[in-house]
């Protein structure tokens, strides 16, 4: 192959150079289009263009040279991309490990069973996976508007931190967090509002990091969740909920109330203490950060909202069971109990006796001292008869000013004397103004039934003791009367 070079490049030391380096010609451009076939076809015969003898040493020297520099500058381009490789991959190592590191931490997280285990983990998680010596979390008091903090870690002074309030409506919690889910302050005059500044200079805080547990709200987001709840409702209730006594109206009241409070998004806020001596965070020590609070964020929401349904749902089984003047059973529960009763003492062989009390004159106390004053004596009632029956006793308010009692194991006799000794005890406990009632006191009328004397039905039962109740009244009040066969109205 005959290589010839064609270039604009003129000039003696080119030509030659060329030449050394295994050109076997060399034209200059421009060409002239007439005589270039003839030139090329010239070398086609065997024409070669040569270095002078005496040159060619010293230009063979200059072109190795040449050679030799491009070369240098080649390596050194080909260092300067591998340092940047290799820094590249330790970052990716760095960032591989601390996802690795994010990974198992929230593994942790997720075994926690309260929101203050999951609090206290996730600041012990920042000491010691992420090396931040000293953290605290602050609660949100959505009813007070403040910041608590509820937990420390690495912080000395922690009866200090124990006594901070932190107004939720402080600027730096209320501007600064809406879309962000992390803050960092690289120092003390960045925050904008003077007392929250205070609190942290108290501490000690430089540079520090506030973070939200949760996700920064964002109102359209709220929204939005509102309406998948809304239709999710629409869905289900009507299925879920074929009873009559239940408020659908309310219950999707107190619900579009609770989704569009904040409390459903912040769970809190992470102070996270930047020490002086830690170098700058990396954007992505940042988004790990940002990652593991958005988890925790969830996972410690879901803790919450399972306590606080743990809550309702033993209050509403208290609530439905109770009745709310007295404290005592109410009238559904003790006629649950008493089918129950009757059922353990059928299986057992076993007797109870059922008392049933009213109070004397109750309608003239009230219409004398007032609705208000009654319910004072009907609340003292109820606790001299708790107060005066065993345990194992169940002791309901029937209705009104009506109670009952079931003394399991007893027989009727044992609960006539049961019965006598309430009406004495009642009979002698000062009540306010009793004195204006036609006995000058505050007295019962009890009316006895036994089971399985008198009958085997709850039903029975009851009526049995209440027809006694008014054979008692009947009787003159302030006394007791067993049932008798002929005590049926
Ligand atoms: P007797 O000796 O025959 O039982 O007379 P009484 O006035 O107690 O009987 P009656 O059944 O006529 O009246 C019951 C009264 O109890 C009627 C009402 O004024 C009163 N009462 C019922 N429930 C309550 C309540 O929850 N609070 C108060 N303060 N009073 C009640
Ligand atoms: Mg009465
Ligand atoms: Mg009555």
């Amino acid at each position: 192959t005959i290589i010839v070079a064609i270039t604009g490049f003129s000039g003696e030391d080119a030509r030659e150079l060329s030449l050394i380096a295994g050109c076997d010609g060399y034209l200059t451009k421009p060409i002239d289009i007439k005589e270039f076939p003839k030139q090329i076809k010239a070398f086609l015969q065997g024409k070669r263009e040569l270095v002078s003898e005496g040159r060619r040493e010293e230009l063979r020297k200059q072109y190795e040279q040449t050679l030799v520099n491009h070369l240098m500058d080649k390596i050194k381009e080909l260092q300067k991309s591998n340092s940047l490789l290799k820094s590249q991959r330790e970052k990716l190592q760095r960032y591989n490990r601390n996802l690795e590191i994010l990974h198992q931490v929230i593994n942790r997280l997720q075994l926690c069973s309260t929101p203050e285990s999951l609090r206290d983990q996730l600041l012990k998680e920042l000491g010691a996976q992420f090396h931040f010596p000293r953290s605290a979390f602050l609660e949100v008091d959505h009813e007070q508007i403040l910041l608590r903090v509820t937990e420390t870690y690495g912080l000395e002074s922690e009866k200090k931190w124990g006594d901070i309030r932190i107004r939720y409506n402080a600027p730096v919690f209320q501007r600064m967090f809406r879309d962000q889910q992390l803050l960092i302050f690289r120092e003390l005059q960045e925050v904008p509002d003077s007392h929250t500044r205070k609190v942290l200079r108290k501490l000690g805080a430089q540079q520090f990091l506030f973070g939200i547990l949760g996700s920064p709200l964002r109102e359209a987001d709220a929204i939005k969740s509102l309406e998948d709840v809304e239709r999710l409702f629409d869905n289900l209730i009507p299925t879920l909920y074929n009873q009559q006594d239940v408020d659908i109206e309310l219950i999707r009241e107190h619900l579009q109330e609770y989704l569009s409070s904040e409390i459903l998004y912040i769970g809190g806020y992470v102070f996270i203490d930047l020490p002086k001596d830690r170098g700058r965070l990396q954007p992505y020590d940042i988004k790990i950060l940002e990652m593991l609070l958005r988890t925790a964020g969830l996972l410690y929401q879901n803790l919450r909202l399972r306590e606080q349904l743990k809550e309702l749902f033993v209050r509403a089984e208290k609530d439905a069971i109770t009745d709310h003047l007295t404290n005592l059973f109410n009238y559904r529960y003790f006629t649950q109990q008493l089918i129950r009763e009757c059922n353990r003492a059928r299986r057992h062989k076993s007797r109870f006796a059922l008392l049933m009390l009213d109070i004397d004159f109750f309608k003239r106390y009230n219409d004398a001292f007032g609705h208000q004053a009654g319910d004072m004596v009907l609340k003292k009632v109820a606790r001299v008869l708790l107060d005066n029956t065993r345990s194992s006793d169940f002791v309901a308010r029937y209705g009104g000013e009506e109670f009952v009692i079931i003394c399991p194991e007893l027989t009727k006799d044992e609960g006539r004397q049961l019965a006598e000794k309430l009406c004495h005890i009642i009979a002698t406990t000062p009540f306010p103004r009793e004195e204006k009632l036609p006995h000058k006191k505050v007295t019962i009328s009890i009316g006895v039934a036994a089971f399985p004397e008198d009958t085997q039905s709850s039903r029975e039962l009851i009526h049995f003791a209440d027809a006694a109740l008014y054979k008692a009244k009947d009787l003159g009040r302030n006394r007791v009367h067993s049932y008798r066969a002929n005590d049926k109205k």
